[in-house]
């Protein structure tokens, strides 16, 4: 894997278009999960976390983070079957830890509180809620965002978010933590993803208010910012012209790799941020503007 100081650039990323929902194996070059320069240190020994979208991309990541660092690990998707035992095995291999795989929709809410139960009854506690997996697709044309895709978008993004909250407040305890994915266009938006910045908005004004809400039983709650990272929504829902050489908008000039995200998930999740609530916390190479 490559060091800290070799991330891949724009040039080493080729044009592809991929079908929604893509896998990680079909992406050129393979993102970075592995955590492979990460030094862990116990930080979440004895806690419990749960990650959506925690088959691929910035939510396999965590998931590895997470293990490495002590905790016991639960991820929930929708449909990659393949990138969820992927992610499953290396839980396994780099983590040292079985990890629970469970599908289902985040739009359904039945679902949510399902899943949610099944962690508690496999490991008797929820400690770490991660509202990680989203919906976006890209339309330069605002014509062209039906309602369809407009209404997916926001019960993927907002509605999955508070179903999440709201099947597991009931098992969290002073302590416990939830961090929800946000994104830099929900702070500068974006033409091509006019519904998709506007639930990552919702996303960030939902973290305040829920550390707000929750500030009382000393449960915080935090949002990750990512700008862009190279994972599987990117090939199956950008433009190709996009995609290639992505991305280069950031001070930085690059993508970010998925595991490059995944530290700030642990802190936000450890004792280390025992002050940090309702905090919006920039991952973005430096992406100031769309
Ligand atoms: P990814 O490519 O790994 O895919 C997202 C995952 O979300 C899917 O694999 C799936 O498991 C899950 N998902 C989608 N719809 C679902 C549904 N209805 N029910 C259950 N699960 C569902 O994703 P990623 O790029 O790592 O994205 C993770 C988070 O990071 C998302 O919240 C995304 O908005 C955010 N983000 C990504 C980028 C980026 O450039 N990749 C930038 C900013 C923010």
């Amino acid at each position: 894997m490559p060091t800290q100081e070799r991330r891949p650039t724009p040039d080493d990323i080729p044009p592809q278009k991929l079908d929604y929902p893509a896998s990680q194996r079909d992406m050129t070059p393979q993102p970075d999960s592995d955590l492979s320069n990460y030094s862990p240190a116990n930080k979440l020994t004895g806690k419990v976390a749960f990650i959506t979208g925690g088959d691929s991309g910035i939510g396999r990541a965590i998931a590895i983070a997470y293990a490495l660092e002590g905790a016991e690990v639960a991820i929930f998707y929708n449909e990659n079957d393949i990138d969820a035992d992927d992610t499953k095995k290396m839980v396994k291999d780099i983590g040292g830890k079985d990890c629970l795989s469970i599908k289902g929709d985040v739009r359904n809410y039945e679902d949510c509180a399902k899943a949610i139960k099944q962690v508690v009854d496999r490991f008797g506690k929820l400690n770490i809620l991660v509202n990680n997996a989203a919906y976006q697709m890209t339309q330069k044309k605002f014509e062209d965002i039906s309602l369809e895709q407009f209404r997916r978008t926001i019960e993927t993004n907002v509605f999955g978010y508070f179903y999440m909250v709201k099947a597991a407040i009931s098992y969290l305890e002073e302590g416990d933590v939830i961090i929800n994915t946000g994104s830099i266009v929900g702070k500068i938006g974006k033409g091509m993803l006019v519904d998709y910045a506007t639930s990552k908005g919702a996303v960030h004004t939902f973290t305040k208010s829920l550390a707000q809400n929750f500030g009382d039983r000393k449960i915080r709650v935090n949002s990750v910012v990512p700008g862009p990272v190279w994972t599987p929504n990117i090939p199956a829902t950008m433009p190709i012209e996009k995609v290639d050489n992505y991305d280069t908008d950031g001070i930085m000039k690059r993508a970010a790799q998925p595991e490059e995200l995944a530290p700030v998930y642990v802190f936000l999740a450890s004792s280390d941020s025992s002050f940090v609530t309702g905090a919006l916390y920039d991952v973005t190479g430096g992406q100031l503007s769309a």
